[in-house]
């Protein structure tokens, strides 16, 4: 046991032992670590957006809210047309699972981060029908914001063009259409705080990649790189 005097927190009024007044930079504060630990909490929950759902349903609330859009077609699919959402998921729950499915190489808390914003990505991916990729992260305090872009924003298309022999080595085809669509996913995980954050926004529903690869372009594609194969 720690022989450090005791303290009052100010907060809820409990005892406890000086050090967990102590800040990372090593400051004392007037509330113990878990007492702001649930000032956090309860911060958040109250600037919480969309609902807190599990893990297993996040397809399904994508899915279910692309089909209550009115200006779309048969393939959930309209120019004028945006889908904007925002849900929340336990960490917890969410970390057992993924854990139980493949524990392995996961030690390390920022791969665990990664699976997890994997793992969502690919629920909402099998909802709306798009492809989304790894664009940045951001370590805070607190979380990890990852985001993720369309596939088809105009903007990697840009990037693409400035490399058009690394193109060739890609798996993203070069012919991948390109829309004005800003889509976006951001994934805020509060792994200490039990959160994590979801808030999509996609302002064009163009077409969907997948409808793509069945159009006469992929074959043309195809066409086109044999006589470029060497041999
Ligand atoms: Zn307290
Ligand atoms: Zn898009």
């Amino acid at each position: 046991m720690s022989n450090s005097p005791n303290k009052n927190c100010i907060g809820c009024h409990v005892t406890k032992s000086s050090e967990e007044f102590l800040n990372e930079k090593g400051d004392a504060l007037t509330k113990y670590s878990k007492c702001r630990n649930n000032l956090k909490i309860a911060y958040l929950k109250n600037k919480l957006q969309g609902p807190i759902i599990s893990h297993m349903n996040i397809t399904e609330i994508v899915y279910n809210s692309l089909i209550s859009l009115n200006n779309t077609n048969d393939f959930y699919e309209g120019e004028n047309e945006a889908l904007s959402m925002n849900f929340n998921i336990e960490f917890s729950t969410f970390q057992d699972f993924i854990l139980e499915k493949d524990g392995s190489g996961l030690s390390n808390k920022e791969n665990l981060d990664f699976e997890i914003g994997r793992c969502i990505i690919a629920s909402i991916s099998e909802g709306d029908g798009y492809s989304w990729v790894y664009n940045d992260k951001n370590k805070k305090k607190t979380s990890l914001l990852l985001i993720y872009y369309c596939n088809c924003r105009i903007e990697l298309g840009k990037c693409q063009a400035k490399h058009p022999i690394l193109d060739k080595q890609r798996d993203t085809p070069a012919f991948l259409d390109r829309y004005n669509c800003e889509g976006t996913i951001k994934i805020e995980i509060f792994s200490e705080l039990d959160l994590i954050m979801i808030k999509y926004s996609h302002k064009m529903l163009h077409l969907q990649p997948s409808h793509v690869e069945t159009s006469l372009e992929i074959k043309k594609f195809i066409q086109d790189n044999i006589y470029c194969s060497p041999a």
